[in-house]
């Protein structure tokens, strides 16, 4: 069994990484993302090409969704679900 994430939502604010080390931290953070968990992103521009190396990297994998969009901030929330096959027990 898992709970559902009651704390607040880990919230990554892109604008504040040195932009040689962005993907690298999200990809860091999303791979320590338990299922079921989600966090947010903030940038200020659509962070479009993150999503598709993270589908390249993790296809189906992770959810994506806009939180706002522009047009002076940008906000998505990526989400793990649990998969057919994640073996986690949490389903
Ligand atoms: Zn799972």
């Amino acid at each position: 069994m898992t709970t559902t994430e009651t704390g607040a939502t880990p919230l990554i604010d892109v604008r504040m990484i040195a932009p040689f080390e962005r993907h690298q931290r999200i990809f860091d953070m999303l791979g320590a993302l338990g299922h079921g968990a989600s966090l947010i992103i903030v940038n200020d521009h659509d962070p479009r090409p993150l999503r598709a190396q993270i589908e390249m990297r993790h296809p189906g994998e992770y959810s994506w969704e806009y939180l706002q969009q522009g047009p002076d901030l940008w906000r998505v929330e990526i989400g793990r679900p649990h998969t057919s096959d994640c073996g986690c027990g949490g389903h």
